[in-house]
């Protein structure tokens, strides 16, 4: 039976009267029918391949549906058939992701990767230029410069940070006329947290438009969302999403998401089809569960971040802290920042006095934060970008990108601040 052609209204109300509902109280009952699942009051896991159905005609609509042999009927939904195409974890689970950031859809993968590959390869023709943001999160930085350009794809890298206005000429002329298909952006960029101006970036995109084609505007939110910035809302087509971060929360879930306007959405969704680049069922129960707390953790390591910079920015053996809290009038990137971040979120670059063998004292002698790449999850992280996660890029590209030997990137989590204050206070006397 079809999740969707059966399910009792109610539970895609998004009002009570005339009260619209926010998102974290929807996240319990959004788009799930208990009556559908014997009265259980979560949505079960649907550890399953395919679903029967009531009878052959019901088999022939769906398919037409999901081919699009035809137009959907005026109270028709689409049936459940297979769970490469749709689950119903994951149908939940897309409905309740596309109400923080307003989206009109949402498709959800088994990592982030697989949500960025598939929407780039999704839009890419060969011949076309990417533009992209730097620095970019290294798998991504990687399918740009190494993948797509076996499909005879160029990509076109812009410093993050900088006002988008003084290096238009210049991208421009390197873009010699070619086609842009899209525009992927990463903000704030990681592990800098330098920000790139989405309202901007979507002109841009609007000014390269001929004919009926204009670039897409995809923005990586990984850091700050879904919280605390909603890139929709300033113009960009698509959101991307590491689920395996402030999502999934937990660091035990590697999973992805894109999610925006239901036209590229569903190019994407086409795409996963054919790749099956989606999420299994169990990945999308633990995400759905994840999702109750979201609003609740992102806050609290909000806050914790705070008192964690403030430390910092304050130790003698601290040289710099690039925290967008600290981001004051009088920085390029100010009126960025006030217009597009509704919270500094919790990642925290700072460099270390005394290069790479003074962050890694730093880095080994860490006693509650643990010594691991990856951010968002419950627990504080702290990982050396030189030498991890940025590592693939040369000497030249990381100074380029303001990555030095003595930075280190913590992730903040939920445990109290004063604990983790004390960790960096006693592990910056060992530096
Ligand atoms: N985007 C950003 C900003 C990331 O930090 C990461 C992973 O660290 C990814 C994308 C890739 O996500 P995943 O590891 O879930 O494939």
């Amino acid at each position: 039976m079809s999740r969707r052609r059966s399910q009792h209204p109610k539970y895609k109300e998004t009002k009570i009267g005339a009260h619209r509902l926010k998102p974290e109280s929807q996240m319990m009952s959004y788009g799930y029918d208990p009556m559908l699942s014997e009265g259980a009051i979560k949505c079960p896991i649907f550890q399953t391949s395919t679903f029967v159905f009531e009878n052959a005609e019901a088999g022939k609509a769906f398919f037409e549906l999901a081919y699009g042999l035809r137009e959907k009927g005026p109270r028709e939904e689409p049936g459940l058939i297979y769970s490469r195409l749709n689950n119903p974890d994951l149908e939940i689970l897309e409905d309740r992701l596309t109400l923080w950031d307003e989206a009109e859809a949402a498709a959800v993968f088994e990592s982030g990767m697989a949500a960025i590959a598939t929407s780039l390869l999704a839009l890419v023709r060969p011949g076309d230029v990417v533009v992209h943001s730097d620095p970019l999160y290294g798998g991504s930085e990687y399918f740009l410069e190494h993948v797509l350009p076996e499909f005879n794809v160029t990509p076109m890298g812009f410093p993050a940070g900088q006002p988008l206005g003084d290096l238009e000429a210049d991208l421009r002329a390197r873009i010699q006329g070619r086609r842009v298909s899209a525009v992927l952006i990463e903000t704030p960029a990681n592990p800098t947290n330098a920000l790139v101006d989405i309202a901007e970036v979507a002109r841009f995109a609007r000014s390269l438009a001929s004919g009926d084609h204009r670039p897409v505007v995809m923005v990586d939110n990984t850091f700050l969302g879904p919280l605390w910035q909603h890139p929709l809302k300033h113009g960009a087509d698509l959101v991307l999403y590491s689920a395996t971060k402030f999502i999934g929360g937990h660091s035990d879930v590697i999973a992805g998401a894109a999610l925006g306007k239901r036209e590229v959405m569903s190019r994407v969704r086409t795409l996963r089809t054919f790749m099956g680049t989606m999420a299994g069922p169990w990945t999308g129960w633990l995400l759905l569960r994840s999702l109750e707390t979201l609003k609740m953790r992102m806050t609290a390591q909000m806050k914790n971040a705070r008192y964690v910079a403030d430390f910092l920015a304050d130790h003698p053996k601290v040289a710099a802290v690039h925290y967008l809290g600290h981001i004051e009038e009088g920085h390029p990137m100010y009126g960025t920042y006030q217009r597009q971040c509704l919270a500094p979120g919790s990642l925290v670059c700072c460099e270390i006095e005394g290069g790479q063998p003074a962050a890694f004292r730093f880095l080994n002698a860490l006693k509650l934060v643990k010594l691991a790449v990856s951010l968002g999850g419950t627990e504080s992280l702290a990982e050396h970008p030189a030498t991890m996660t940025h590592s693939d890029l040369s000497a030249e590209e990381q100074r380029k990108m303001g990555i030095t030997q003595g930075m280190v990137r913590l992730s903040v989590g939920v445990e109290h601040y004063e604990d983790i204050v004390a960790d960096l206070e006693q592990t910056l006397a060992e530096v």
